[in-house]
């Protein structure tokens, strides 16, 4: 029933130590709601370098649906000050290693982060 070949799910490779990645809490601090469609249903495995850039996309994902309720004028964590700040560093950050030599991520591409990062200085931070 399960034809996985204990390879990371990610970029394939094999025969490398897997971790399982459940992600407990976004970036955000809230529990992910299981029960959705839209959140990480089945735990998935991927090597080191794999899960370590699934948790920049995860906060990334997490900061741009965030970015997006603000812009819709929802309810948003980015309305907090600390929160928009937070995760402005958090993509300067994120931008900062996917800008590094080696680091391919499977998930999230530089560009993707820039094109966030200048969509959120077009707004004013939240006082
Ligand atoms: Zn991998």
């Amino acid at each position: 029933m399960d034809d996985w070949n204990h390879s990371c799910q990610a970029c394939g490779s094999p025969d490398v130590p897997l971790t399982k990645l459940s992600l407990g809490k976004d970036f955000f601090g809230r529990p992910y709601d299981r029960l959705s469609p839209s959140s990480d249903q089945n735990p998935r495995w991927y090597c080191t370098s794999c899960s370590f850039h699934k948790q920049l996309q995860r906060d990334f994902r997490d900061i741009l649906a965030e970015f997006d309720k603000l812009r819709a004028s929802f309810i948003s964590e980015l309305s907090k000050a600390d929160e928009f700040r937070r995760a402005s560093l958090r993509l300067y950050e994120i931008r900062t290693i996917l800008d590094a030599p080696k680091q391919t991520s499977q998930f999230l591409s530089n560009r993707d982060v820039t094109v966030l990062m200048e969509r959120l200085n077009t707004l004013t931070m939240p006082v």
